[in-house]
């Protein structure tokens, strides 16, 4: 079953309308919740996320976060969602193309599940990277639906037989794809800051969380792609991805090329806060 606006209904039944602005201009926010459990995990950073995406670009939420929430939480009940991840997205809505915000439009809202299993194997192994300028906008604090650039960077590593990029701006690395990025330097964790050149990922500030109670220092500071080259360990935050290592970029293997002690502390602390399934 699907959410739309307020109803559920199946996949064929939702009425998007091909002169949706989320399809013409990419003129839309979303947000991708982790479910451990049958459980949202981490919902109030989604949701404070949602309404800065909401009110910077100018979208009305249709709905209350409360009422939303209550939403989301009903669709993972239809579907029976024990571990996976709820998709959402409000578009500015439907309205003849043409650039200006249309006055009659109303925002319209749609979210789905997905079942998805926590990714053990690159978490526990690690993959491989390569970096790549990174061409996006300067508002990439905002999740919104334009993710051209995301989508070519992600499929330049494919074809170039790496899992992820590691995108910098002139020389200054700021995040992945579809995550964000740390690296650790003679025990110091190091990330970029969160301003409007990456989006400030719900795990990035878990992980962020954790470490300082670890008492592992944490330097929010920018640093080049020549300090990734250098760095002991390295590795990637996301709802789907969790902490996954990288243990090669552009060919050349980071550390001892095993997930290095730091990152498998993280890990192990993460781990820590995924609701056990209940027993049956
Ligand atoms: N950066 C980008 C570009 C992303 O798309 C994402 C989410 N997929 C993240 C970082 C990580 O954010 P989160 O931890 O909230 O999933």
């Amino acid at each position: 079953m699907y959410l739309f606006q307020n109803q559920f209904m199946p996949k064929e039944q939702v009425p998007i309308s091909p002169e949706d602005r989320g399809y013409y201009f990419g003129d839309g926010i979303y947000e991708v919740f982790r479910v451990y459990n049958g459980v949202i995990f981490e919902p109030d950073g989604h949701y404070r996320r949602l309404e800065k995406s909401a009110k910077d670009t100018r979208i009305a939420l249709p709905s209350s976060i409360s009422e939303l929430n209550g939403n989301l939480e009903e669709l993972i009940r239809l579907n029976e969602l024990t571990e996976g991840i709820v998709y959402m997205q409000i578009t500015r809505g439907a309205a003849p193309r043409s650039h200006p915000f249309p006055k009659q439009a109303e925002p319209v809202l749609m979210a789905y599940c997905s079942p998805m299993a926590r990714p053990l194997s690159t978490i526990e192994h690690g993959i491989r990277a390569i970096t790549m300028d990174d061409i996006r906008w300067l508002r990439c604090d905002l999740k919104t639906l334009n993710l051209l650039p995301n989508v070519m960077a992600k499929q330049h590593a494919l074809d170039q037989g790496a899992d992820e990029v590691i995108l910098h701006r002139s020389g200054t690395v700021t995040e992945c794809s579809a995550s964000n990025f740390m690296i650790v330097k003679e025990g110091v964790l190091h990330t970029h800051p969160a301003n409007h050149l990456i989006l400030h990922g719900i795990t990035r500030d878990v992980v962020l969380k954790l470490a300082r109670e670890l008492s592992i220092p944490v330097q929010e500071q920018p640093f080049t792609v020549e300090n990734v080259q250098q760095a002991d360990e390295a590795f990637l935050t996301s709802t789907t991805q969790e902490v996954t290592p990288i243990i090669q970029v552009d060919g050349q293997t980071i550390g001892t090329g095993a997930p290095g002690a730091i990152t498998v502390k993280l890990q192990q602390a993460f781990a820590q806060l995924i609701p056990a399934a209940s027993p049956s």
